[in-house]
């Protein structure tokens, strides 16, 4: 089995192979100005079905590669064994349902912890609160509350929540994790950090070299956001991610096999 630090330095090692796709990219943009301009001025069409042709020769060979690196980045990623849990939803949208099924195997996908294995997850509809505002969030005793029309990637986010809680070894290693990082650097207010008015003004984080300064979100010692928003960022930007932050890169993916 992969360390997460070995995992980290595997992902980092796909984006010197795969260096290919940039140039691809660029290629393809170049033929693509080329044949929009050629479009207008050239009347002779095997000139124009030449270039189209080979627009779209860069184009497949880029979707080739493109899906080669992405099956490479799961099998690095992915655990061998998906956990198996349930899910009990009172949502009934079938947009919402999508999202929920959606958002259950992404998190299984990345997870094989005994925590939750076989256990069941409630996922309730979020009503706004008295400021109106409505953030989907976990909220204890197996318990999401989702605002609807949220995306399968908030799903993945909540159960990271739930997995934490379920295994408060992880909690409290996820704090340690943060207290080390933050170090003596005080709190700021997310406001602040990110730009977003939304945040309540009592909602502090320690920046820290974080790619996203909510990952340093303080919680008082109750929660935090390193499971959550680690899966989040190995879901979607896992290159990104093991590059610039492959300490917590490894310690996530250590976090999700149970180690
Ligand atoms: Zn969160």
């Amino acid at each position: 089995m992969l360390s997460g630090e070995e995992a980290a330095r595997r992902v980092q090692g796909l984006a010197v192979k795969y260096t290919g796709i940039e140039e691809l990219v660029k290629r393809y943009d170049h033929l693509d100005r080329v044949l929009l301009t050629a479009s207008t001025v050239i009347q002779n069409l095997d000139v124009l079905t030449e270039l189209e042709n080979r627009r779209n020769e860069v184009e497949a060979e880029l979707r080739q590669l493109r899906e080669a690196r992405q099956q490479e980045l799961q099998s690095i990623i992915n655990v061998p064994t998906p956990a198996k849990v349930r899910v009990h939803t009172s949502l009934k949208a079938h947009k919402d349902t999508l999202a929920i099924n959606e958002g259950v195997r992404l998190f299984t996908n990345l997870t094989t912890h005994p925590a939750i294995e076989g256990r069941q997850v409630r996922i309730e509809a979020q009503f706004p609160n008295r400021s109106g505002v409505l953030r989907s969030q976990y909220v204890g005793f197996s318990t999401i509350r989702m605002t609807p029309g949220e995306d399968a990637s908030t799903i993945l986010h909540e159960l990271g929540h739930w997995l934490e809680d379920m295994d408060k070894r992880i909690l409290k290693q996820s704090l340690a994790f943060l207290k080390r990082r933050a170090g003596t650097e005080p709190t700021e207010c997310l406001r602040d950090l990110t730009g977003n008015p939304h945040y309540g003004a009592d909602e502090r984080a320690w920046k820290d070299k974080f790619l996203d300064p909510y990952m340093g979100k303080d919680y008082h010692g109750e929660a935090s956001e390193i499971l959550s928003m680690g899966m989040e960022y190995l879901y979607r930007y896992p290159q990104l991610f093991a590059q610039h932050d492959p300490e917590y890169f490894a310690f996530v993916y250590n976090r999700l096999r149970g180690r």
